[in-house]
């Protein structure tokens, strides 16, 4: 009499990629296209400034300029795609 064994593998790794963006200054107040938390930035443009901790930090301002409330045009984000990628086992 014989019995079925299952052999089942389970493999694990860690993946890690890094993309890059250009988000470009707003043509009409020169406002940086992300928010920031740095006292230059509340000083220059408050209204891309968030407080140490927000989650918005580096993150882009959108379609619209928080500080002047300029639209945002497409152009003004360079996507450059991922750059690095790599596997480890
Ligand atoms: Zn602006």
């Amino acid at each position: 009499m014989s019995k079925d064994v299952a052999t089942d593998t389970v493999r694990t790794w860690r993946e890690q990629g890094l993309t890059a963006a250009v988000h470009l200054a707003c043509p009409r107040c020169r406002a940086p296209g992300v928010f920031c938390s740095e006292d230059w930035i509340l000083m220059d443009w408050p209204g891309c400034y968030v407080p140490p901790g927000d989650v918005r930090s580096g993150q882009s301002v959108g379609d619209r300029c928080p500080n002047c409330l300029a639209a945002r045009g497409p152009n003004l984000l360079k996507r450059l795609g991922e750059i690095w990628r790599n596997r480890f086992t």
